[in-house]
């Protein structure tokens, strides 16, 4: 890096808050996704948020380009280094800093993990509701920037239902602080959606405020066994009827993901005997065990449900919850793989399947294909496995994704665009939307130096080459 720029840092960034021994730095070229990142030139890691803004400003100045991270949990290499750039970590800036219990919101540093949240929410009585397998280690600000979904999004929404407010620092070093708990403000565009979802390529959450509910009180966790997929969505609308609001989570696993999850990679245990054609695995809050036993006996009266087990304690719930997170362990046995992460309308999201398998089977080089996901939100995880060529690679991207664009889905339903998916965004989204996001980086990051490449910035004559026409 260069020399005056190094200097303008160090002079900004405190003790520990910059990176420059190579070994330090090599553990923050990659994520989740696999994708092999390049080494970055230095890592900053700011405590606080006007020195994050002094050290963009002295990066802008210099034209050196940014990548941002949290846990580095993101599972489309949206956090990946690509090329010259420093890494801005956000590992330093945690903690709660306030919960409002009678507003029910908690303002937070968006490099806090998500499990914090949980906990210091509970610690209130209260509940903040997104969840996912990577809770551990995956930040506020990296499910903002990705608008995380998980498990609960049937009933609570993606992580843009649940951010009241924001501050952001632009590309410039500007700080854009809306750190409100306000439900209702219609005083001009709700400037903040603009950067929920938006990966870091707009800016870097700094802190948030969150929207959190009272307590859902006592979970049960139902597992069935099913005929087929149509008989999953008249479950699914047998619960919500039933079960309203306290219906949280209707998780689907089809018999190629069950097979290898409880059989041959033994990555949990067969909760439910013999071969079905459909698995869902359903949580309902603060329920009588006896409702959700007629609601069973219905189902099992009308032939929907071949069977099925109630979990009577938490480890039981967690044995059966094990089946459907093993998801996150699947990587090594399954060697390698592609990781989609597909949305249609729920409705048809058990044709869609069909057809992606219909499809697979036409592309030389296509493995076996798991399919675990989100029945209620229309979001399937694919997962497919190859001999490892590049050309194959091509061709089942390809094949999924021109599906994709045929059904009205999308490309990437809550893990993002990232390096990962880029090339392929037009199977989802049109040149005019594809523009208009282009403009909206152009107006906010002119240089382009926010997690260069995940949006497009319009420039006349610009090269299309790497982009895939679906
Ligand atoms: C086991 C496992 C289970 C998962 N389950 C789910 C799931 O159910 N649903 C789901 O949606 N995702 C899931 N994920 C993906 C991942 O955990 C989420 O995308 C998560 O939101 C990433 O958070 P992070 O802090 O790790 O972000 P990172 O991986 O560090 O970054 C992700 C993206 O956000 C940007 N970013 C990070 N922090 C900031 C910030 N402060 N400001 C601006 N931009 C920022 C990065 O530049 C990058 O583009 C899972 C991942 C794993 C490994």
């Amino acid at each position: 890096m260069n020399d005056d720029a190094l200097a303008a840092l160090s002079e900004i960034l405190g003790d520990g808050e910059l990176l420059l021994d190579e070994a330090d730095r090599a553990r923050y070229a990659s994520d989740g996704s696999g994708l092999k990142g390049d080494l970055p030139l230095a890592v900053l890691r700011p405590a606080t948020t006007e020195r994050l803004s002094q050290a963009m400003a002295v990066c802008a100045r210099f034209q050196i380009a940014m990548i941002t991270q949290g846990g580095r949990t993101g599972l489309s290499g949206g956090a990946c280094v690509a090329g010259p750039a420093v890494v801005l970590s956000t590992e330093r800036m945690q903690g709660v800093v306030e919960i409002d219990e009678d507003a029910m919101a908690m303002t937070v540093w968006a490099g806090t993990p998500l499990e914090r949240v949980h906990d210091a929410a509970r610690e209130k009585g209260l509940d903040f509701p997104v969840d996912i397998g990577a809770r551990g280690s995956a930040t506020v600000g990296g499910l903002i920037a990705t608008n995380a979904g998980g498990i609960r999004v049937l009933r609570h929404g993606m992580m843009r239902q649940n951010v009241l407010g924001l501050e952001v620092v632009l590309a410039d070093g500007r700080i854009l602080s809306r750190l409100g708990k306000l439900v209702k403000d219609n005083s001009g565009l709700d400037l903040k959606q603009i950067f929920i979802g938006s990966e870091g390529a707009l800016g870097v959450v700094t802190m948030a405020v969150l929207q959190l509910k009272p307590h859902a009180g006592k979970a049960m966790v139902v597992l069935l066994a099913l005929p087929d997929f149509p008989a999953a969505l008249s479950c699914l609308s047998r619960a919500r009827t039933m079960f309203g609001d306290r219906l949280t989570a209707f998780e689907g696993m089809w018999p190629d993901y069950w097979d290898f999850v409880c059989g041959e990679a033994r990555l949990a245990r067969r909760p439910v005997s013999g071969t079905h054609g459909f698995y869902v695995l359903v949580e309902i809050a603060d329920t009588d065990p006896a409702d959700i036993e007629n609601w069973f006996m219905a189902l099992s009266e009308e032939g929907l449900v071949e069977d099925g087990i109630l979990a009577q304690s938490i480890a039981e719930a967690r044995a059966l919850w094990a089946v459907r997170e093993a998801v996150g362990e699947v990587d090594e046995a399954l060697g390698p793989h592609i990781n989609f992460d597909l949305g249609v309308a729920s409705s048809r999201l058990g044709e869609f399947c069909e057809a992606c398998d219909r499809c697979l089977a036409d592309v030389d080089g296509a493995g076996r294909a798991l399919k675990v996901g989100h029945v209620g939100d229309g979001n399937v995880h694919l997962l497919v496995a190859h001999d490892g060529r590049t050309e194959t690679i091509h061709d089942i991207e390809r094949a999924i994704y021109g599906l994709v664009a045929e059904w009205g889905g999308a490309i990437t339903a809550e893990h993002g665009i990232g390096r990962l998916k880029r090339a392929w965004l037009s199977c989802s989204r049109s040149s005019e939307e594809i523009a208009l996001m282009g403009l909206l980086k152009q107006a906010l990051d002119p240089a382009g130096l926010l997690n260069p490449g995940i949006y497009p910035v319009p420039e006349p004559g610009a090269d299309e080459t790497g982009r895939h026409a679906c």
